[in-house]
């Protein structure tokens, strides 16, 4: 008897723990069923899908009881042995449920029902008629295939042997992912034989016959049909006499298949990049499981240190995963490493349609490529055998999910590459904090780039008070300075970047007589005015209305916007600087799919003088002709009740100014800003990284944050306030109660976000050291609500690593 361990897709918590099922005695002795694969099985009345965790002899349940497997959905196992260990992990680190860990390790694509079908490249080799049976014109519908147990182990041997493959039709197929080849099947000898022997009348079929004499490779169908003005009809009947034969190339939806990437050499390493590299390489030679961090300014020659540490795994035939985070991840950057690396590239990104993700997983699971350069998730590529794991940018928040599982990417990473043996690098101009403290404890080793390549400058950074301005009587959103300096790069020609930070900095409606500012009557946060369409509108849920012509509370007229969003920026722009170009970048201009690459391109052939954008353009950006860079309101994110408000302002101001002269031409930086004297923003304007990590540090270590303590904030939501009230109360009493006195719990309180869809959000937080019973502790938590959780509207979540305090 064999039995499968599965984890049947019903995210709870009663059922998160594997199941067992028989083999069906059809597929019990060849092997077919395999740790790795989906399955479905029956679930109480349902039929659920599930993943094989494991394959044993023997099942406590009693064996009239035992169910078998319904049906598979893989042939070959989509998740590896250390891919399915990686789950358990995560389910442990984030309280997670296996199910939800597993299905966060694949393409959007294979979570949801898309029709599947079996593609066979050579019919006549196929051996087994039983096979044949199923297939028009070269495919097997997968439906098909499950009303027949037994057709399953035959196609699992077609894909071992290389002639049969699995295909998913996503909407997006439209694009067409097969062409279908014609070949000779016949030597040039029998081929010019078989064309004589043909009658008079054959004419067309003698033409394409001579065609293929001087093409042996075989060519693609729509290409021969116009080359040789004819119908498919002559080829036809030539494949039916055995003469030519069909089969399906591969065509990838891939994004990038229509740029050319020239090839770039490695360039040889500066000193202080010969530094950087070398622990990385005996890391690499060695086997050694290090973590790397790599402190180097913007401009420094990280990425081509990352570039030539991966060449090194290559040649030693190992893999390389590259995380970017996502709105870093430009096409310049893909550019860099295919350059280098050419097809050996997968590129993995939310811009990316489902179906081209799945094409670009696929490449990795195929082991056509060697090397992915992703976004978080890509930090679950299937491969096997890893040699290195890199993260860029590492202090980006973008790293962490913020959904179940709420995985950090960079933990991930770490925990592979243990798996693996391999080093890890993280890389940041401006370290996270916790990073920083740990390489300086030595758990990481520290790698630092002083210097920028070809000992260019770093921009001159100049901090402007705003609060000054006002007062000499400057009420636009611009100063003296940076109108200046505007100005003068229009008249030289050169370019220029504005940011605005767009978080925590919204247009919000306020009645200047009576000091109303319109909020969603559903989430207790400020509407945000688009012009566009001239609504108000919530960012939390989908309520808007019309803009309103007096105040709701005291019908005044003189209800106004405030804020400056990137929309009213262009529009003062175009006012002050009337023939400037301007490139507006956010959510609004860059949503359709491309737009983002085109008005980059668009910037980068000099077809505009200003780029405005916010966050998007902070990152990852390396135009040679941008000599000025102006922040406008460098402050607004330091008041978000988040103890990282400061970190992110330092990070923000000290990556934005890395964007400006980055090549022969000087760079200048305006930071406008209310609060001159704040230490992230005097620090980050000359960079000084160490002193603002020491400030930085002395102030967690006061109130007791990361890295000198561990969070964990547990948010409790219902549409009912006394009920939230109620639960979080019993909630911060029951955590009292279990940990140790170490442990310091915060709460309950509400939320900073007091409502968020009609839901009032209330929570708590813990901080410790050391709470070895914690995760029980919160086991035991989630059981008891259990019931409530399922059966009313009570949320409860609980986040082991916040970042969004919100
Ligand atoms: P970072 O990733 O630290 O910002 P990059 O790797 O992007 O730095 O390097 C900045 C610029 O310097 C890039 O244009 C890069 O091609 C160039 N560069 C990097 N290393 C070298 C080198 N050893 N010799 C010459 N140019 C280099
Ligand atoms: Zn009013
Ligand atoms: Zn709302």
């Amino acid at each position: 008897m064999k039995i499968a361990k599965v984890i049947v897709d019903i995210p709870a918590n009663q059922i998160d723990r594997p199941f067992d099922y028989l083999i069906p005695k059809e597929w019990a002795d060849k092997d077919f069923v395999q740790p790795g694969m989906r399955v479905v099985v029956p679930f109480g009345p349902r039929k659920v899908q599930g993943f094989v965790s494991a394959i044993t002899h023997n099942t406590a349940v009693e064996s009239e009881k035992i169910k078998p497997i319904q049906s598979v959905l893989d042939l070959t196992p989509v998740l590896t042995p250390e891919l399915l260990q990686l789950g358990e992990w995560i389910c442990g680190t984030t309280l997670s449920f296996l199910i939800t860990a597993y299905q966060a390790m694949l393409p959007a694509a294979m979570k949801v029902k898309y029709e599947k079908e079996v593609h066979i490249f050579d019919l006549q080799s196929v051996k087994n008629d039983q096979l044949l049976q199923f297939a028009t014109d070269s495919v097997i519908q997968w439906k098909e295939i499950e009303k027949n147990k037994m057709i399953f182990p035959l196609i699992q041997k077609e894909i071992q042997n290389g002639n049969a493959e699995v295909v998913y039709r996503v909407e997006d197929r439209a694009k067409k992912k097969k062409k279908r080849h014609i070949i000779p099947k016949l030597s040039l000898k029998e081929l010019s034989e078989f064309a004589d022997s043909l009658p008079m009348q054959a004419s067309k079929q003698k033409e394409v016959l001579h065609f293929f004499l001087k093409h042996q490779d075989g060519v693609e169908l729509q290409q021969l049909l116009s080359t040789l003005q004819t119908s498919a009809a002559p080829i036809h009947a030539l494949v039916t006499k055995g003469v030519l034969q069909e089969s399906f190339v591969e065509v990838y939806r891939d994004p990038y298949q229509h740029r050319n990437f020239e090839a770039t050499m490695p360039l040889e390493l500066t000193n202080e990049q010969k530094h950087a590299i070398e622990p990385i390489l005996q890391s690499i030679k060695n086997g050694q499981n290090d973590v790397f961090l790599m402190f180097g300014i913007t401009g420094s020659g990280k990425t081509e240190i990352y570039l030539q540490a991966i060449a090194s795994v290559l040649r030693a035939g190992k893999e390389a995963i590259m995380l970017v985070p996502e709105i870093a991840l430009t096409p310049m950057m893909v550019e860099r490493f295919k350059g280098r690396f050419g097809n050996d590239v997968a590129v993995l990104h939310s811009g990316l349609s489902t179906g081209e993700k799945y094409d670009e997983w696929r490449k990795i699971q195929q082991k056509e490529v060697r090397v992915v350069v992703g976004a978080r998730s890509a930090i679950f590529a299937p491969f096997e055998n890893i040699g290195i794991i890199i993260i860029d940018e590492e202090h980006e928040t973008s790293y962490k999910q913020e959904e179940n599982p709420r995985y950090h990417a960079r933990d991930v990473a770490i925990e592979r590459g243990k798996n693996h043996k391999c080093p890890v690098i993280l890389g940041s101009a401006t370290p996270s904090l916790e990073s920083f403290a740990r390489a300086n404890k030595n758990v990481y080793r520290l790698l630092t780039l002083k210097e920028r390549i070809n000992a260019r400058k770093l921009p001159t950074v100049e901090v402007v008070d705003m609060r000054k301005e006002l007062k000499n009587g400057n009420r636009s959103m611009f100063s003296i300075t940076l109108l200046k300096k505007l100005t003068e790069r229009l008249e030289r020609g050169e370019q220029s970047v504005l940011f605005l930070n767009r978080r925590g900095f919204s247009t919000f409606i306020m009645c200047r007589d009576c000091g109303y500012v319109l909020n969603c009557p559903h989430c207790d946060i400020s509407l945000t005015y688009h012009k566009k369409d001239s609504k108000l509108k919530c960012h939390y849920c989908a309520y808007e209305i019309p803009l309103p012509r007096v105040c709701p509370e005291c019908s005044s007229d003189h209800i106004r916007f405030f804020g400056t969003g990137t929309q009213k920026v262009e529009e003062e722009l175009a006012k002050l600087l009337p023939e400037a170009r301007v490139i507006r970048m956010d959510v609004d201009t860059t949503s359709r799919k491309g737009a983002h690459e085109q008005l980059l391109q668009a910037f980068q052939g000099k077809k505009a003088d200003i780029l405005l954008g916010t966050q998007m353009i902070a990152k990852g950006l390396d135009f040679p002709n941008v000599t000025f860079v102006g922040v406008l309101a460098a402050d607004t994110m330091l008041h978000l009740p988040d103890f990282r408000a400061s970190e992110k302002t330092f990070q923000l101001i000290t990556q934005v100014s890395g964007r400006a002269g980055r090549h022969e031409l000087p760079g200048e930086v305006v930071i406008q800003t209310y609060t001159p004297e704040h230490y992230s923003i005097e620090l980050a304007a000359i960079p000084d990284f160490e002193s603002y990590y020491y400030h930085e540090m002395m102030i967690r270590k006061i109130h007791q944050y990361p890295p000198f303590y561990y969070l964990t904030l547990i948010t409790i939501s219902h549409s009912e306030i006394m009920k939230v009230v109620d639960t979080a109360d019993k909630i911060a009493r029951f955590l009292r109660s279990n940990l140790s006195n170490n442990a310091i719990i915060l709460g309950p309180s509400a939320s900073p976000i007091p409502r968020i869809k009609d839901r009032y959000r209330y929570q708590c937080m813990i901080k410790y050291k050391h709470e070895p019973k914690l995760g029980n502790v919160l086991h035991t938590l989630i059981n008891h609500y259990q019931q409530e959780i399922s059966k009313s509207e009570l949320q409860i979540s609980i986040d082991m690593n916040p970042y969004m305090m919100m």
